[in-house]
């Protein structure tokens, strides 16, 4: 279904996305992860279906991070500087935000995503780099998640009140819905609570007030763990948000233990709030149990993450796909032959990469298996090399493995970093018996080469803490079967021998690693190495009902109708 824009009076149904990162292309380090990629395709999709979306997040002038990694796996960073005026429009109004007592001038940059169908959707980009503001104001839309608790905290401000202000300078007088993606955003309520006072004090709003704000806002909470969710020190909050608006929120008890929480903000102030996967939304429940939490799964673009070959394959069996990624359904009845054909296609594209990259020539012969993700403890993404000599001795007696690994850590995140070190380590150690080969900067580019190229993606993260995860997805669009964790997604997408696999059958445990390595060596060596190698046809199949089964239902359209009926149009929420 694409919606005619035109059939939505101007200004009833505008819906206001905001997010502190947004993945659109490679090209604009404005990302550091899956919140962000989910954005950017959240806003691909909302254009494709034609829909009165405008989004709003800072510009990150120095984007999240440039990662170098050297031979041991010890991780540097720089900046990704890029270059907004080559990719983005300078809007003319400016808007003034209070930070700490000052004034801090906020412009924004727009960028046009456009739908297949030719509808666009609005990306504002908030900027406070003018030489009218304090130099630390200047710097305050540069870095994505640097800085301290004052820079953050800053940064929030900026997008929240900065970003409603400059919808109404933009001639956005009356949006629908404010949609928070994450608590990064939840300001904007305070915004909205200012303009239901009409100017008098915040300590004269009402529980009117309350519930207009409320009938304006939707919330989605991607944090399975209570400390995951940002808190402010309220002694930080005063200086920052000054005593009018610190005091209003404390009266709204947003306040526990001394702190700000902004998730709590976001819960109290919404009509709609929900978790990205069913799981994830049990989690939440229980962790929130004052709130009535929805589930609406992620879902990735399919346009975005669908190979060349796949997207000609496509093409030609089920030309209906771009419009209405439900047809992916009948890829069920495309010939084995023809899937094998295209993701060859993929791996070749992929290993060229590679070697374009890091000069390391993969072999196209044998099954690769494929790990990227943000390294963080809790991935874990070094689980197959917990015991090195299972996974030699599975490469020699049955066939050929290689592992291609990327992703970045967060500069002060000790785990992170010690990971990769890890996973370089057991590199060094398989060197003779399976070539694991780990690529710096991990972005979208790469994203999209490694989830279609590999043969199989595996992700092993630490349950319960996977909230949705998403690369699985874009491999399911590109054939590429998973074996991983049932966490996240993968507990709804997961069919034994069907989709992929699972590490481990238990979804509600907590996890042990010893089990599920085990468990991992167990099904590669048992089922998916020897059916690779000597039943390319079975494995064949896995691949076409991955597309089939998950590819239809996990994707971004789907998620985006989702929100449509479930959260901006629903009838009944108040
Ligand atoms: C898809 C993607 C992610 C998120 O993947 P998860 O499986 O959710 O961890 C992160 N970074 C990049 C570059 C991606 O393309």
């Amino acid at each position: 279904m694409v919606f005619d824009a035109s059939a939505f009076p101007k200004d009833t149904l505008t819906v206001a996305y905001f997010s502190m990162e947004i993945g659109l292309e490679a090209a604009m380090p404005t990302y550091s992860g899956g919140l962000g990629i989910l954005a950017g395709d959240s806003v691909k999709a909302a254009a494709d279906l034609g829909l009165p979306v405008v989004a709003v997040t800072l510009l990150h002038r120095k984007g999240y991070l440039r990662q170098h990694l050297d031979c041991y796996g010890n991780q540097t960073e720089s900046e990704a500087v890029w270059s907004p005026q080559d990719r983005l429009e300078l809007m003319t109004p400016r808007v003034i935000v209070n930070i700490a007592g000052r004034k801090v001038e906020v412009q924004a940059w727009r960028y046009l995503v456009r739908g297949e169908f030719g509808h666009t959707v609005p990306v504002y980009f908030l900027d406070t780099a003018l030489p009218v503001n304090a130099p630390y104001d200047q710097s305050l839309t540069d870095w994505l998640y640097g800085g301290d608790d004052c820079y953050r905290l800053s940064q929030q401000v900026v997008l929240g009140l900065g970003g409603v202000a400059m919808l109404r300078a933009l001639g956005y007088q009356r949006v629908q819905s404010y949609h928070m993606n994450e608590g990064h955003s939840a300001l904007l309520s305070l915004a909205l609570f200012e303009e239901q006072a009409w100017g008098r004090s915040l300590s004269d709003v009402n529980g009117d007030a309350t519930d207009a704000v409320q009938k304006r806002c939707v919330f989605t909470t991607h944090t399975p763990v209570p400390a995951g969710h940002d808190g402010f020190n309220f002694d930080l909050v005063r200086h920052v948000l000054g005593n009018e608006r610190s005091d209003f929120l404390k009266r709204a008890r947003c306040c526990t233990n001394g702190s700000l929480n902004m998730t709590t903000i976001a819960l109290n102030f919404s009509r709609y709030i929900n978790g990205v996967s069913m799981r994830h939304n049990e989690i939440s429940r229980n962790m929130f149990p004052d709130h009535v939490i929805d589930a609406v799964t992620n879902g990735v673009h399919a346009g975005e993450w669908t190979s060349r070959p796949f997207k000609a394959l496509y093409d030609r069996y089920v030309p209906e796909w771009r419009r209405d990624n439900l047809y992916l359904r009948y890829a069920i009845s495309i010939p084995l032959q023809e899937i094998l054909q295209a993701h060859a296609e993929a791996k070749r594209d992929l290993i060229a990469e590679v070697e374009r990259r890091s000069g390391i020539r993969l072999d196209p012969a044998a099954m690769t298996i494929g790990i990227a993700r943000r390294a963080t403890a809790y991935k874990r993404s070094d689980l197959l090399f917990h015991d090195p000599d299972r996974l030699r001795a599975i490469s020699r007696k049955i066939g050929p493995l290689q592992v291609l690994c990327a992703g970045k850590a967060h500069p002060r995140d000790g785990g992170g970093r010690d990971l990769i070190r890890r996973i370089f380590q057991a590199a060094s150690d398989l060197a003779d018996d399976v070539t694991v080969v780990y690529l710096e900067e991990y972005d979208m580019d790469l994203g999209r080469a490694m989830c279609s190229g590999v043969d199989i993606w595996l992700n092993t993260p630490q349950k319960p803490y996977e909230a949705s995860g998403t690369s699985g997805m874009k491999a399911a669009l590109n054939g590429v079967p998973s074996l991983s964790v049932l966490d996240g997604w993968w507990i709804e997408g997961h069919m034994e021998g069907v989709t992929g696999w699972s590490v481990d059958e238990d979804w509600h445990c907590a996890s042990d690693s010893c089990n599920e390595s085990q468990s991992l060596y167990d099904k590669l060596e048992r089922i998916i190495v020897p059916m690779y190698y000597r039943q390319p046809g079975d494995f064949a199949k896995i691949m076409r009902s991955a597309i089939s089964v998950n590819g239809s239902y996990f994707n971004a359209q789907r998620m985006v109708m989702q929100y449509l009926q479930n959260a901006y149009l629903r009838v009944g929420v108040s």
